[in-house]
């Protein structure tokens, strides 16, 4: 598997915020997001084993059932079965975060999805099934109808309206939109952060 990280760090975006985690970051991703935070994981990583990844995961892992979050760039484009398989049978709580696009049938724990303008915010039906939590950062593309219809169709979900890190006053931007939205009806909609950039950890 391609490979771009694996480190020790706490979640810090969307309902599971603060919350330790190991991270494993998968290299490659086929959109090209104009405000993606993690352009060094779009392509290139180093080719790694699923042992070699059990193993550098357990080493970091400070205690039995950490939670280990499945990222990337787009983990979705990589098959996951069998680290999968091997991470559920080491008793870790697994979360996956994907723009969405793709689909792989996984014993998943958390899933969160971040449907993307690049991709027309496309999301494959069954992905919309299992999505715990939707996140969705807050760029000119993304409009009120386009949250309206996302929330159709992942009613289940909590949804979060994410600042744009690479805009100035994203956070002004967001605010104003999340009012804009709740005004208009949208129920289960809350504002998000990237902690990790606030406490400024990897
Ligand atoms: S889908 Fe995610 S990883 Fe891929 S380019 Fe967009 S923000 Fe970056």
């Amino acid at each position: 598997m391609k490979i771009a990280e694996i480190f020790l760090s706490a979640q810090g975006e969307g309902a599971r915020m603060g919350e330790p985690a190991v991270f494993v970051r998968l290299a490659g991703c086929s959109l090209r997001c104009e405000f993606c935070d993690t352009p060094r994981a779009i392509s290139g990583g180093r080719e790694m084993t699923v042992a070699g990844i059990m193993r550098e995961v357990s080493r970091l892992a400070p205690f039995p059932g950490i939670q280990v979050v499945i990222t990337g760039g787009e983990p979705l484009e990589q098959d996951l079965a069998q680290l999968v398989i091997e991470l559920s049978r080491s008793g870790f709580f697994l979360s996956v975060e994907t723009n969405g696009l793709h689909y792989q049938d996984l014993a998943i724990h958390w899933w969160a999805v971040a449907p993307k303008p690049a991709a027309g915010y496309r999301t494959d039906p069954r992905i919309r099934c299992l999505a715990h939590e939707v996140k969705l950062v807050v760029v000119p593309e993304l409009t009120v109808d386009v949250v309206k219809t996302l929330r159709r169709q992942m009613p289940r979900a909590i949804f979060y309206l994410q600042p744009n890190a690479r805009e100035k006053n994203g956070c002004r931007t967001t605010g104003e939109f999340f009012r804009q939205c709740v005004s208009d009806g949208i129920r289960g909609l809350r504002l998000g952060l990237q902690l990790h950039r606030i406490y400024r950890i990897p």
